[in-house]
């Protein structure tokens, strides 16, 4: 019997530890360090942060989701998703711990695809936490759609020149490279004529024109840029992969890249729950606790309910993943995953929030913040209606139309089917049913 929903005890020990790390050492640094796990390290932050790291690594915990060839632990997903459904619950965790997004998917495609060389230069540093990176996929006119994308790369000798607009590039500007994906032979389907790029970020041609905010952020002093790449020159040996490849490499970024969201997301979830259930058992009104009222007690069982599925479902896509090795195998499920994910975190969190009262939504609070993360969770790797459609679709191939007029469920034809097939053994009287 294989299936077990039990931890070994060893690496049970492993997320003890992690759960009691993430609380006390990393948690603290969302306050003291908002927003700035992007932000390259100066020498404060340093002081903190690098002997957090060096704990991390001591415990064996560092960047889990690659091999030891890489630098990481080789643990695989599921075991990733165990750890990053602790990880989940602090902004700055995922950095502490090497596995922080969009660097993660990043990674697992320089090496998945890259040369010695790139690995060398890019990925390496990369799994050391000593630069960032950035994926430049959506353009302007068009996110969910790739075949909308008109950004060039056109090769000029030894070099290929790249042109064109690139929007919502997470991290650009303290990115040290960027994965820029390219129109490289428009002659040809979309899906086999782009191709990706290793840009370094200086350069020269990348020009960050701006820095777009999401909601309660500055204006032009978010994270997430509108590049225009301006004859960027870049060597042969600068293409990911092989050339026409992108589509490919992108399933597989983007694959790692919403799972990855998917289990961190269980972590902010159960923070929500807790919090929630913590203000439930604290509040007196009306006469009695909170956690005494009807609705109250419906908010925490829908939200705990909701989560398990959740929860449950997301392991499930892990360990098919490190089942299979092929993220295309899995994209029903990873799909799947990534339309329910909004709706989980986005219910919990305003339930929460509620509980709380007034104060539930203040910026003394984090739901709002997690509501708003919500939002952005059902764009960010593409919008969930597009998902919903590739589920629909991969599920349908299991299916084929009914033979005849009627469903073959019809239950006239099923009674008739059933009479024939017991014929033998039915007296006159039941047979006249
Ligand atoms: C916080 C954040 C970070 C991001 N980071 C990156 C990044 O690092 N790199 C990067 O390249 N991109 C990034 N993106 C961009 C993201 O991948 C796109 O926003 C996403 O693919 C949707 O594209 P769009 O915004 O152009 O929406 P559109 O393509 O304009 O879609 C808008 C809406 O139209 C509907 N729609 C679209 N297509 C369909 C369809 N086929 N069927 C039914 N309805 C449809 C949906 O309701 C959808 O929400 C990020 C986005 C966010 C919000």
């Amino acid at each position: 019997m294989a299936w077990d929903f039990e931890t070994d005890q060893e690496y049970q020990k492993k997320l003890d530890w992690a759960n009691e790390f993430v609380r006390e050492e990393v948690e603290p640094l969302d306050r003291l360090f908002p927003h700035q796990q992007f932000v390259p390290m100066d020498d404060t932050k340093r002081k903190i942060i690098d002997p957090l790291k060096e704990e991390v690594r001591r415990q064996e915990l560092w960047a889990t989701h690659l091999g030891p060839d890489l630098g990481g632990q080789g643990f695989g997903q599921l075991k990733l998703a165990l750890l990053n459904e602790i990880l989940g619950r602090s902004p700055w965790a995922s950095t502490v711990f090497g596995t922080q997004a969009p660097d993660t998917g990043n990674a697992e495609i320089i090496a998945h695809y890259g040369t010695p060389e790139q690995k060398e230069r890019y990925l390496r540093p990369l799994l050391e936490g000593e630069l960032f990176s950035c994926y430049s996929m959506t353009e302007p006119q068009g996110g969910a759609d790739p075949t909308q994308f008109k950004t060039r790369a056109v090769k000029d000798g030894d070099e290929w020149v790249i042109n064109g607009w690139k929007y919502f590039s997470s991290n650009a500007k303290t990115a040290s490279f960027l994965i820029v994906m390219a129109v490289t032979n428009p002659d040809v389907s979309p899906y086999k004529g782009m191709s990706m790029f290793l840009v370094p970020a200086d350069t020269p041609g990348v020009n960050i024109v701006r820095n777009v905010g999401l909601y309660g952020e500055r204006l032009n002093d978010g994270s997430h840029a509108l590049i225009h790449y301006e004859d960027v020159h870049v060597p042969e040996a600068a293409l990911l992969g092989g050339e026409g490849q992108a589509f490919v490499i992108a399933q597989t970024r983007l694959g790692g890249g919403r799972i990855h969201h998917a289990m961190r997301t269980i972590g902010l979830s159960q923070k929500a729950l807790d919090m929630m259930c913590e203000r439930a058992l604290s509040r007196q009104t009306a006469g009695s606790l909170l956690a005494d009222k009807q609705f109250v007690q419906g908010y925490i069982a829908d939200s705990y309910a909701q989560l398990m599925q959740f929860r449950l479902f997301v392991l499930y896509t892990a360990w098919e993943i490190d089942k299979y090795n092929d993220y295309k195998r899995v994209r029903k499920d990873i799909s799947a995953v990534k339309v329910v994910m909004p709706t989980v975190l986005h219910d919990i969190a305003w339930r929460a929030m509620q509980v709380h009262g007034a104060l539930g939504t203040t910026n003394e609070m984090p739901f709002f913040g997690m509501i708003h993360a919500a939002g952005v969770m059902g764009l960010a790797d593409g919008p969930t209606e597009v998902h919903k459609a590739t589920v629909a679709r991969q599920l349908l191939r299991d299916y084929k139309p009914s033979d005849g007029m009627w469903p073959s469920e019809w239950i006239p034809d099923k009674l008739d089917a059933a009479k024939a097939r017991f014929a033998h053994l039915l007296d006159l009287e039941v047979g006249n049913l």
